[in-house]
């Protein structure tokens, strides 16, 4: 028998005695490129050995997407801040110019674009130099705080089989930095709290230069000397190798991570402290600070201390499961994250909202629904793939398709999908949680632009298009056991409608 037929129908049963019926084929194996590349029946049929992690496939519409997203994604946070700093948070100000002043708009728009600065430079060397050093200290934190999960951890097995150890020290990291900048705020005095600011615009020009450096490193490291050789993807197209990585675990010694530390540290620990110091700006620039300023912080607050506290769990996410280190993950932790993620909270540094406390009431209801449906779904899928048959999802057994699937090294591992509890309701319902609070931080700016909607709109494209790669993903990965699952379970995002 040849490794493309199927062998047999079989009867998979699952906790609850659900019976799944579901098509079984055989592989011999053999499961190189070369069975997949015409896109037959049996592509969908059959797991793909060691067949999953971005995409090996590159055509022209990919090639016009990277081009245009190289172009344009630094261009955004820079037309944003300009936005907000010379226009009050107006889209199109820069295009209409200020009617009050004498100069042309082009003109105006020249003047408002921020300066290179030195001084930007070195608080960010001082910042990245910081989180460096605080990455390294080993987690005390999950010896006193009851349930936290930190310390040496594992991550999921790569493509390749291998299994990463990682030193998840996140929240400490947050805790530590977070203590010294009120310390300093209300203590030593070093520098205002709104340093941040105060060098927000010239700053850009800094991390895109770290951005840049940086996935100009990671191309080159995965070319020529990288952490994991068998876990490198080459498409034989340089924009896209550079653009999407090749190293899928990039890593300095045994603990430095690339992913996990330019996602946590610049990026995520970074989000608090930008807003924190938005919030300083209102005060000194009006004496007090807008309830929803307040709000947007406890808000996104809450998001970052939910990502680190679980930070364990995010070692299965796409992240570190699915995406390879390139300019995507380095340069949109660099600027993207920390510039369009704060987006609500620079227009509210300009633009301080008084919500009426009703409607503050409504925001914060969604933002805290949002959170616990994004966060319920992700706990679901965690526990029950640790406790599988014994874990109880809204009180019941869980019901369940059981697959495997194989790495490239040709070793089957078995795994099950999830079909009740958050996970039987849509195929993504973390996905419409986390938009949920999206939407709320975006109505804490009120109705007077557009611009602070933005962030939403993003999010809902990003989201939509992981959907997209993740199906893409777990369809050569599980084979015919996904199309099961996407059978049972039929919609993506919203029950009855997508
Ligand atoms: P998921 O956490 O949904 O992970 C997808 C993976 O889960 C799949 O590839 C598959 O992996 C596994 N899986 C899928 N369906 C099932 C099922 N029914 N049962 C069991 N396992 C299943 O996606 P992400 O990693 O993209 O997102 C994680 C969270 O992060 C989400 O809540 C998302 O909203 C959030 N996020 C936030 C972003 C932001 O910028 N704020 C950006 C991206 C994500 P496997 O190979 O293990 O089977």
């Amino acid at each position: 028998m040849t490794g493309n037929e199927i062998e047999s129908n079989c009867l998979l049963k699952d906790s609850d005695s659900k019976e799944i019926s579901v098509i079984q084929n055989k592989d011999d194996n053999d499961g190189t490129l070369d069975n997949h590349k015409n896109g037959s029946a049996v592509d969908i049929l059959q797991p793909r050995k060691g067949f999953w992690g971005r995409a090996w496939e590159v055509d022209i519409k990919t090639y016009i997407g990277l081009t245009l997203m190289l172009i344009f994604c630094p261009i955004a946070p820079l037309y944003f801040y300009i936005a907000c700093d010379g226009y009050g948070g107006d889209l199109l100000g820069p295009f209409w110019g200020n009617s009050t002043s004498n100069v042309t708009a082009g003109q105006q728009f020249l003047d408002n674009i921020p300066r290179w600065s030195w001084t930007a430079l070195g608080i960010y060397s001082a910042w990245i130099t910081s989180q460096l050093l605080i990455s390294f200290l080993p987690d005390v934190l999950h010896y006193v705080v009851p349930f936290y999960v930190g310390g040496v951890q594992e991550g999921a097995v790569t493509p390749a089989g291998k299994v990463n150890k990682y030193n998840i020290n996140g929240l400490q990291a947050w805790i530590l930095t977070h203590s010294l900048w009120f310390a300093n705020a209300y203590g030593f005095g070093l520098f205002p709290p709104t340093i941040i600011f105060d060098y927000f615009g010239p700053m850009l020009w800094v991390v895109n230069v770290v951005g840049y450096l940086l996935a100009i490193f990671a191309y080159v490291k995965g070319r020529f000397f990288p952490t994991d050789p068998d876990d490198c993807k080459f498409s034989g197209n340089f924009l896209y190798d550079f653009s999407m990585g090749i190293e899928f675990n990039p890593r300095i010694g045994k603990w430095f991570d690339f992913k996990i530390f330019f996602n946590g540290r610049p990026g995520i620990v970074a989000w608090t402290l930008i807003n924190l110091s938005f919030a300083a700006y209102q005060v000194e620039a009006y004496g007090y600070v807008s309830n929803s300023m307040v709000l947007l912080n406890v808000l996104h607050a809450i998001y970052v201390v939910d990502f680190f506290w679980n930070e364990t769990w995010y070692l299965k996410t796409l992240d570190i499961c699915h995406d390879h280190f390139g300019w995507y993950l380095a340069w949109g932790d660099c600027v993207w994250l920390p510039y369009m993620y704060t987006l609500q909270g620079l227009y509210l540094a300009y633009n301080p909202v008084d919500l009426h406390i009703a409607v503050l009431i409504v925001i914060a209801v969604l933002g805290v629904v949002g959170y616990y449906v994004f966060r319920s779904a992700n706990h679901q899928k965690d526990h029950f793939r640790k406790e599988r048959e014994r874990s109880k999802i809204w009180g019941k057994s869980p019901d369940f398709i059981k697959c495997w699937y194989l790495s490239s090294d040709g070793v089957r591992h078995d795994s099950a999908l999830l079909t009740s509890g958050w996970w039987g309701v849509c195929r993504h319902a973390n996905y419409t949680g986390d938009l949920l609070g999206c939407l709320a931080y975006c109505l804490c700016c009120g109705f007077g632009h557009l611009l602070p909607y933005f962030y939403f709109i993003y999010m809902l494209i990003l989201l939509v298009n992981r959907i997209y790669r993740d199906e893409h993903r777990c369809q050569n990965k599980y084979g015919h056991f996904w199309t099961e699952y996407t059978q049972t379970v039929r919609y993506r995002l919203i029950p009855g409608i997508y």
